[in-house]
């Protein structure tokens, strides 16, 4: 048809700069065409030439772009080959029902879904109180003082709870046991886990007490895989004195109802927190939990959000006690877990305040209720309940038989779980009717007892209360509650509001096309362990998917199981230690390192036990060849891999990468290439040819998934063909092995997968490309623009950026005073977030603007950026004091303006509109600069009273 009947495809939408503007880029940068700039900027070795048909090389298969509605349509087509069956599996996911209050607010709402990891507290105080409110619950239904925020599910919450266990124990003992009652998942996470770190695991059915031997700690879970009440608190003394620690994996919501692990005396708790408001969405993601006793607080990995106070002296919310985490410890860090679950972590605390204590518990008795009548109908037919003691899942007996219940439920829409020839396991939940309970007794051939002698009050032991803070009981009505969440996300910065030029992370647009599948029921209610005849279409759309992402990359084979870039780099390494192992190359644990990689990196070799040897680099940023070759001979008996960031943490694409690959090739190592900046690859360069064994990609960065506040993601591990044996398995999905199973299901955070299926659909082969050129025109361009204010630490070849550009900042801040600190947080009075600051290099910032982001929204930043320069130029000269400017008060309230006597050289309109009322919309920080050292040093982790803010 005519083009003048051509309304803008999706490719136009997503990038942000048109023709027109594009050609503005590129004159800057001084090339004519963005194949020329490509040229320029990659080294000619791994440069794909396009294909006769005018694609990159491994996008052929790739279908021509879909409009949205079309891509709407074929997912629609997806998800209606699935069936969406009531689910009475359990096994630790269950159906709930999302308040739609919270869907729509949160899920639903890109001022949550698209902020990021709230690194800038001053603008990110609504997420940190939401995730105050996560902490305070999980503290108060486990029991326990101090929960972090978040783990990424209920299988490696569990294997944080025994490294956690071990680092605190400090004992001799490298034994674990582990009670035989705990999930299949969490027993093979917890292998994996355990293996390269030397910790042996025992299991044991521990309701008649702990085996012979020394251990560090044990690991038990309430209620039990087999639904099993069982009081430990016999066993929590036991451990004691024999010196080990106790963690115990836990339903929050059974928690309601029976006595806390913390009341019993256990030092950790774990769980999910799925069954509170977030869709089972066939294995992921949600948020698991990790709650100890205050005494092993600087034990606990991952994030935790602490209360501190501004410069004014008000209580505000920041990252506690981030010295333990991967970016400064690196290889001693307590974990590698960078992006989490955050979205989720918040649905869950909404779930709780908007339910409130009296909601829960009512909650948890209806289940308990199903559970009894379920119970005393089998009982009632002569059919064997194993335990007497349950909260949701009822076990029967049914000798020979359970292949055919199941069956019979099946064919009246209920999947309910086979334990083995013998058993069968059924697991009620917020969703469950009358009707389920009498179709899965017809199932069994029992009759329905109408006021069975089972009372739902039998298993109640917990007397404390819980969730009686302000948070859990001000938001029970519906508008209370809209109003609570648009209050919050009122006060942070997220790409609704402003870019988000954070190097590394990949801030670009999550299309509302992209969002929308993941709320349709055939895709979010389905439980991960469901027959796989329930699931063709989302099993189609991850093969799709896994064809799509290795054409991409140029590899041979991809998991998608992990659930962040940590999780794949960590399935990655334990590959590469299976690969050698199986070659008898035990010996092979040395990981080559460079001194600029994220810090993920060093701190997952350290899990699979391998050593870190970090790899110096030249003064240009790039990977040190001398120093690499002596490190490589030095350590060639010996060497496992190189992990190198490509493009480099720096930004720059490295000329020597073949060379550097073929280096480690020839020692016998493997080549680790961390693919989490593909946004410069993706259609131009594969690091599968190129020379990588194995890759981790983070489609919550390149392929569209939003940060959510610092998750969910989706870490795929993509592998060469002698690697692909040793890729994520799992012992509850037939087509994959049983072994080196890194989350707690088999697909990850399978239910956000459509949104990088309906990106890559939607751009299609070109489009993809011309997004690589675009997100590397745009940085480019920032780099000519603000060299002459903040130098660019790092070119590569002719002078030349990647797809970010490192601002030096370290000349002015010793010529000035004035620091990174100062300019990402003066930037929040221009309207803007601030880049990534000191990583890779402390006193730098890094920018990463994305194709996304339109020239006049990356002009406004360059505006921005250049008057800020001009007030640091303010300092220099003496105009303004070093202690007192614009820069060091920043960010400014309006409180802090509104004040009678104002004392400051600068003036209120300069503090706050500092390019004019006209410049973008004012953006009002809720607190001033954010003391974080006083809050290390007061360590406060739940929600403070309510006079704290007054
Ligand atoms: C973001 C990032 C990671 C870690 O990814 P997560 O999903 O946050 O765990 C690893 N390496 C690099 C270079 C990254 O930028």
């Amino acid at each position: 048809m005519s083009d003048q009947f051509r309304t803008p495809s999706f490719v136009d939408r997503h990038i942000g700069p048109d023709a027109h503007a594009v050609a503005t880029l590129l004159g800057t940068i001084g090339v004519s065409s963005l194949d020329e700039l490509a040229a320029k900027a990659l080294p000619a070795g791994i440069l794909d030439p396009l294909t006769g048909a005018g694609t990159a090389p491994g996008l052929e298969h790739l279908p021509p772009a879909a409009t949205e509605h079309e891509a709407l349509a074929e997912l629609r087509a997806l998800a209606e080959s699935n069936t969406v069956a009531v689910s009475m599996i359990g096994q630790g996911y269950y159906d709930t029902l999302t308040p739609p209050v919270l869907r729509r607010n949160i899920l639903e709402n890109p001022a949550w879904y698209t902020a990021y990891t709230p690194y800038q507290p001053e603008i990110s105080q609504g997420r940190l109180e939401a995730l105050l409110n996560f902490q305070t619950m999980v503290s108060d239904l486990t029991g326990l003082e101090v929960a972090n925020a978040s783990m990424l599910d209920e299988g490696t919450a569990a294997a944080e709870a025994m490294t956690l266990m071990h680092r605190a124990v400090r004992g001799p003992s490298n034994r674990l046991v582990v009670d035989s009652d705990v999930y299949a998942q969490t027993a093979a996470v917890l292998a994996t886990r355990a293996e390269p770190l030397g910790i042996e695991i025992v299991t044991a059915d521990l309701r008649h007490g702990l085996p012979d031997g020394d251990f560090f700690g044990v690991i038990v879970q309430l209620p039990g895989a087999g639904g099993a009440i069982t009081d430990w608190s016999e066993l929590v003394t036991q451990a004691h004195d024999r010196g080990a620690l106790i963690a115990v994996g836990a339903d929050l919501l059974a928690l309601t109802l029976i006595a806390p692990p913390g009341e019993i005396g256990a030092d950790v708790a774990f769980g999910t927190t799925q069954r509170f408001g977030v869709p089972m969405g066939f294995g992921g993601p949600h948020a698991g939990y990790l709650a100890v006793h205050s005494k092993h607080a600087r034990q606990l990995p991952g994030r935790l959000v602490g209360v501190s106070v501004d410069a004014d002296g008000a209580a505000a919310f920041r990252l506690a006690l981030q010295t333990r985490e991967q970016h400064i410890r690196r290889d001693k860090a307590t974990s590698n877990i960078c992006t989490a679950q955050v979205l989720l972590a918040v649905m869950a605390a909404m779930y709780a305040s908007y339910h409130g204590a009296d909601g829960l518990r009512a909650i948890a008795l209806r289940v308990h209720a199903q559970a009894s009548a379920l119970a005393a109908g089998l009982s009632g037919a002569g059919i064997e309940v194993v335990h007497p003691s349950f909260f949701d899942t009822v076990l029967a007996r049914v000798p020979g038989r359970a292949s055919e219940v199941r069956a019979a439920a099946k064919e009246r829409g209920i999947n309910v779980w086979l334990v083995d020839d013998d058993h069968i396991s059924v697991s009620c939940d917020e969703a469950t009717t009358d009707g389920h309970v009498a179709d899965v007794l017809a199932a069994f051939s029992a009759e329905p007892t109408v006021g069975g002698d089972v009372t739902a009050a039998s298993i109640v032991t917990r007397i404390s209360e819980f969730l009686t803070h302000p948070a859990f009981t001000r938001y029970r009505t519906e508008t209370e509650m809209m109003r609570y969440l648009r209050a919050l996300a009122d006060k942070d910065i997220a790409l609704d509001r402003s870019m988000i030029p954070l190097g590394s992370c990949t801030m670009k647009l999550n299309a509302a096309a992209e969002m929308e599948p993941i709320t349709w029921p055939e895709f979010a209610r389905q439980h991960p362990f469901a027959p796989a005849s329930d699931t063709p279409g989302i099993r189609r759309l991850i093969a799709d998917l896994q064809g799509w992402l290795t054409g991409i990359t140029g590899y041979d084979e991809i998991s998608l199981q992990p659930n962040a870039g940590s999780q794949g780099e960590y399935a990655g390494l334990l590959a590469i230690r299976a690969y050698h192992a199986a070659r008898g190359d035990t010996d092979r644990t040395v990981c080559l390192i460079p001194a600029s990689a994220h810090g993920t990196n060093a701190a997952s070799a350290a899990m699979v036990g391998m050593q870190v040897v970090v790899v110096a680099c030249r003064a240009n940023g790039d990977v040190d060849l001398d120093d690499l070759r002596a490190k490589v001979t030095e350590h060639a008996e010996r060497l496992a891999a190189l992990m190198i960031t490509y493009p480099s943490t720096h930004g720059v694409y490295e000329h020597d990468i073949a060379e550097i690959c073929a280096a480690v090739h020839d020692a016998g190592g493997q080549v680790y290439v961390d693919g989490a900046n593909l946004n410069a690859l993706v259609g131009l360069a594969r690091p599968g040819r190129f020379g990588g064994d194995v890759s981790h990609l983070n489609l919550h960065k390149t392929f569209c998934i939003p940060h959510g506040g610092g998750g969910p993601g989706v870490g795929p591990v993509a592998v060469r063909s002698h690697l692909a044996p040793y890729l994520p398995g799992h012992p509850l999905a037939d087509e994959l092995s049983d072994e080196h199973t890194v989350s707690a299901a088999p697909y990850g955070s399978a239910s956000i997968l459509p949104i990088t299926w309906a990106y890559i659909r939607m751009m299609g082969a070109q489009g993809l490309r011309s997004a690589s050129l675009v997100a590397i025109a745009s940085a480019n361009y920032i780099a000519r623009r603000l060299d002459e204010y903040y130098p660019v630490l790092y070119t590569g070849e002719n002078g030349m950026v990647a797809h970010e550009c490192i601002l030096d900042l370290r000349a002015i801040t010793k010529a000035t005073g004035v620091t990174v600190d100062d300019v990402a947080k003066r930037l929040a009075d221009y309207g803007f977030h601030a880049p990534t600051m000191s990583f890779p290099v402390a006193g730098t910032l890094m920018v990463e603007p994305t194709e996304s982001e339109s020239l006049a929204e990356v002009d406004a930043f360059c505006e921005a950026m250049i008057a800020i320069r001009g007030e640091i130029d303010k300092v220099g000269s003496g105009m303004w004091s070093v202690d007192d400017n614009p820069l060091r008060g920043a960010p400014h309230t309006a409180e802090s303006l509104l004040v009678e006597d104002w004392h400051h050289p600068y003036t209120r309109e300069q503090a706050a509109y500092p390019l004019g009322k006209g410049f973008r919309p004012k953006v009002w920080p809720p607190v001033r600069r954010i003391d974080g050292a006083y809050g290390d040093r007061n360590l406060v982790c739940s929600c403070p009273p309510v006079e704290a803010f007054a």
